[in-house]
């Protein structure tokens, strides 16, 4: 599970990267709004620890890009007297804060009980998968993009949700190639599986000779986000 520390402070953040990665966390650690947003866009986050305080603006921003675009579960950093700003990050979803200085301890409990909830939640938060302008209803089995439908086969649908629930992931061909598998029933072979992927590209991307939403990581597989 990676965290996302967004934190100015190079005391607090070396601090709080040790103690994450002993609780089993991996950590991508930046400084700045701008690298934050970067690092967001690359995916795989699970949680994002966020000073509000930062050089070059404020938390806000990178709280709004984390909601908007993923729905990550959020806790600010805060300092005693940005107390009273707090409530306009709550407004803006974060889901919880913590003042500095504090216990690592207790900054570890707070943030498995806002994962616990998000779990709870069912982790893909109310049956919707986003990426770009794609978004699939999971309950439905349904994709659509800029909000028209678009229709699926079986097999495009599994092969497009096995990597879209794992934003940032590099699937191997073999991998997608299981996943789809047992839709099937027969035996799907490599270049059927390269069709599947030009179709689902065809479909989704803007431009499917320039795919950003499905991407080929060479040598190694596709990748969603
Ligand atoms: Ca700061």
């Amino acid at each position: 599970m990676k965290v996302l520390l967004v934190e100015d402070d190079a005391m607090i953040t070396s601090g709080l990267c040790y103690a994450l990665e002993q609780d089993g966390f991996e950590v991508d650690t930046v400084s700045t709004v701008t690298a934050a947003i970067h690092a967001l866009q690359g995916g795989g986050h699970s949680l994002v620890l966020l000073d509000l305080g930062l050089p070059d603006g404020s938390g806000y921003t990178v709280c709004k890009a984390a909601k908007e675009e993923q729905d990550l579960p959020v806790i600010f950093l805060t300092a005693v007297e940005d107390e009273g700003n707090v409530v306009k990050g709550l407004d803006m979803g974060a889901d919880d804060y913590i003042t500095k200085p504090f216990r690592i301890r207790e900054l570890l409990s707070r943030i498995r009980s806002v994962l616990r909830r998000y779990e709870k939640r069912g982790g893909d938060a109310g049956g919707v998968l986003k990426f770009g302008d794609v978004r699939i209803l999971t309950r439905e089995a349904k994709v659509q993009k800029n909000g028209q439908e678009v229709p699926l086969t079986a097999m495009e649908y599994r092969l497009l949700l096995c990597m879209a629930e794992h934003p940032g992931q590099v699937f191997s061909r073999n991998r997608l190639l299981e996943s789809i598998w047992d839709v099937s029933g027969d035996f799907v072979n490599d270049n059927t599986l390269t069709v599947y992927v030009k179709r689902l590209r065809e479909k989704l991307e803007d431009d499917a000779a320039n795919p950003t939403l499905i991407r080929t990581v060479r040598g190694l597989g596709y990748c969603i986000g």
